[in-house]
């Protein structure tokens, strides 16, 4: 049996930094990464056998729980059928009817295999179908790894973004402005100076890729308003809060209807599967309709549908939000309360079934505030539980994930593993 540090060693000398995915490395928290062998519902067992209660979560997929086996059914029968085909299946339709049902705003839907996949096309479709170039997004969401979404914000609330990689060339990013999540003011500024260079806003209607940042009321309904006062594409980012936060995104609890939206996680169950879609008129801009190319070899793949198809069918039956938001809710305020009693500055706070954990006395709601809590405190908490067998995100700037297995019996092991690391940080 390996360790997880010699698996780290090893790991290192053949995948840069020893991962396929940055956050993995625990760089923001030190330590060494666990390496998972297996997972069922809300537990998941490193190589040392060690078993740890996940709120990752996969980083949202795994709303079921680990490993639910009507989903490995459903992903066991599609694999012996074909892995792929690279033709059209009855599955991928059901899926495409599945997602345009619940998704208020979706008339059309194209399936994808990622999240990157799906913003990255949503981008190019409004670009293509306004005959604009400008694209607005906000300091602090994340749309995936594409080119022009890697931008920090600029200096000035006005001024176009930098690269926040190396391999971005300035000029790929110099049509995209950044603005600041919840400030609407500079939204509406930004529209009175580029409008009619505006092709689309995309926004996460519930940051979650900066810790948990809700929107304030009358933000995304402003967005709305700009984005069709002027012409201008409105994309919801739905890839976590999708099928996360209710039945119907954070569009269904709004109640304000993006053009367009992008789908991941949940949608493919834990496999990979992305999807964007809206108005059908937009979509028809997509090939082989239209002139905005798009095109996938694996998408739409049978068995990432099947699997995404069981899932979507379980956490469409009465009730599984209201019991998966009461569980989630109770966490936030159970470890809310275990701080208090060990008189940490701390908050949570929940929507369905994601969470935002802030080592600051107040929810922090834009990324300023978020940036200033506290993160030496942050980094031993995560230790202080990973010790007690909880599995937090290792990084202050993610939000957390419960399953519809975390039921009370693990609550309350992660309060009692709670009121000793809050006691701990206390010292
Ligand atoms: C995870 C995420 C993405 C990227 O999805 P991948 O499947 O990792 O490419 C895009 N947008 C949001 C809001 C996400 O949370």
């Amino acid at each position: 049996m390996s360790t997880n540090a010699e698996l780290f060693d090893r790991a290192c000398r053949s995948i840069p930094g020893g991962v396929n995915s940055p956050v993995r490395a625990f760089r923001s928290v030190g330590g060494t990464p666990r390496f998972i062998k297996r997972a069922q519902g809300p537990y998941v067992w490193d190589a040392e056998g060690t078993r740890y209660i996940d709120y990752i979560g996969s980083w949202g997929p795994a709303i079921l729980g680990h490993a639910h086996p009507e989903v490995v059914r459903a992903v066991q029968e599609a694999a012996v059928g074909g892995l792929s085909f690279g033709a059209p299946t009855e599955a991928e339709v059901e899926l495409a009817e599945l997602l345009i049902q619940r998704m208020p705003s979706m008339e059309q839907v194209r399936l994808v295999s990622s999240g990157t996949e799906a913003t990255m096309s949503a981008i190019r479709l409004a670009r293509g179908a306004t005959g604009r170039a400008k694209i607005v997004k906000f300091e602090g969401c994340y749309h995936g790894h594409s080119d022009s979404l890697l931008v920090k914000a600029g200096s000035g609330l006005l001024t176009f973004g930098n690269p926040s990689s190396a391999g971005v060339p300035p000029e790929f990013v110099a049509h995209t402005l950044t603005l600041e999540y919840n400030n609407l003011q500079a939204v509406q500024a930004a529209f009175d100076q580029h409008g009619a260079h505006i092709a689309c806003i995309i926004v996460e209607p519930v940051a979650g890729n900066m810790n948990l940042v809700m929107p304030r009321p009358g933000f995304l309904q402003g967005l709305r308003d700009l984005c069709s006062r002027h012409g201008a594409v409105l994309i919801f980012d739905e890839v976590m809060t999708g099928f996360r936060v209710g039945p119907q995104g954070m569009q269904g609890l709004t109640g304000v209807r993006p053009d367009l939206t992008t789908l991941a996680k949940i949608i493919g169950g834990g496999m990979p599967v992305g999807a964007f879609g809206g108005r059908a008129d937009l979509m028809a801009h997509i090939a082989p309709l239209g002139g905005v190319y798009q095109a996938g070899t694996l998408s739409g793949n049978p068995v990432a549908v099947a699997a995404g198809l069981a899932t979507l069918r379980l956490i469409g039956q009465p009730g599984f939000y209201d019991a998966l938001g009461e569980r989630t809710a109770r966490l936030a305020e159970g470890l809310q309360a275990r701080a208090r009693a060990a008189g940490v500055a701390f908050s949570a706070q929940s929507i369905g079934g994601m969470f935002g954990l802030y080592f600051s006395a107040q929810v922090p709601d834009t990324f300023d505030a978020v940036s200033a809590c506290d993160a030496a405190l942050f980094k031993r908490f995560f230790h202080a539980m990973l010790d007690r067998g909880v599995h937090f995100a290792p990084s202050a700037f993610e939000a957390g994930f419960v399953s519809a297995t975390h039921d009370q019996a693990v609550l309350q092991a992660t309060f009692d593993a709670a009121e000793q690391a809050f006691a701990e940080l206390a010292r």
